[in-house]
């Protein structure tokens, strides 16, 4: 009898000790729930009509800052999904490259409905590319266009060498980027790692001029202050977006 009751107190004990045990891992489990914040909202009508172009450039930028030191937002996307189904407010739009080492809604660490990004070998506009960012700024209501060049791009060192694949879509292409390369001075060189990344950023400066001229619509929301139009260069070396301004234009008004 006295032997059962021990047996019966080492069960008791045991059951105390495997009770606490799975109380403290319940614990940690909570504290590690409770320091990840998980975003399930997204933009709405409300939020995008109180961002400020400046708002929305500091929004982006800090999301960039996120991205290059890996801390980025953890989102519940398919909470975000379904919260989009019926209708959509992003606060900007980016036109970029197709270069898969540019991936804008990383870089900038946003969610689904944040950003309209339109994507093209060189980020150069045609017609096609023109209504895609009239559609996101003069009808969505996005307040912020981003024209975002690349270190090392691939569409930009190809004019810089004036490739000829044989295909005539791949020459009208690079034919786009010509411009910008007529605007650097110096030696038709993509070697020249100074040069290339002129090149690149002429470019970019070509797209904006070439959309505030093609399109009356985005350069009307400009001059109104309803839109901003920025060029910026994104490094391959580390991540990190840049925002630049045409030093040709210094002192002059668009
Ligand atoms: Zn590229």
């Amino acid at each position: 009898m006295r032997i059962l009751s021990v047996i019966i107190g080492f069960l008791f004990l045991g059951l105390i000790s495997c009770n606490q045990v799975n109380q403290n891992s319940d614990q940690s489990d909570e504290k590690v729930s409770t320091s990840v914040v998980v975003v399930k909202e997204v933009m709405t009508k409300q939020m995008q009509d109180n961002m400020t172009p400046d708002e929305i450039l500091e929004d982006l930028m800090a999301g960039n800052e996120r991205y290059v030191s890996g801390e980025l937002i953890t989102r519940d996307l398919p909470e975000q999904v379904v919260s989009t189904t019926n209708g959509q407010y992003p606060k900007a739009v980016v036109l970029a490259c197709i270069d898969s080492r540019v991936p804008v809604e990383y870089i900038f660490d946003q969610g689904v409905g944040d950003v309209f990004v339109a994507r093209v070998a060189g980020n150069i506009e045609d017609e096609a590319l023109l209504g895609s960012m009239e559609y996101g700024l003069g009808v969505a209501g996005s307040k912020l266009l981003m024209i975002l060049g690349h270190e090392n791009c691939g569409a930009v060192k190809s004019a810089i060498k004036q490739v000829d694949v044989g295909s005539e879509n791949v020459t009208s292409l690079l034919n786009e980027i010509e411009p910008a390369i007529q605007k650097v001075d110096g030696e038709r060189n993509a070697k020249n790692k100074e040069y290339f990344d002129a090149v690149v950023k002429n470019n970019v400066f070509q797209t904006i001029e070439d959309i505030r001229e093609r399109s009356p619509l985005i350069s009307g929301l400009e001059k109104d202050g309803k839109v901003k139009i920025v060029g910026a260069y994104y490094s391959l070396t580390d991540g990190k977006v840049t925002i630049i301004e045409d030093d040709s234009h210094a002192g002059h008004e668009h």
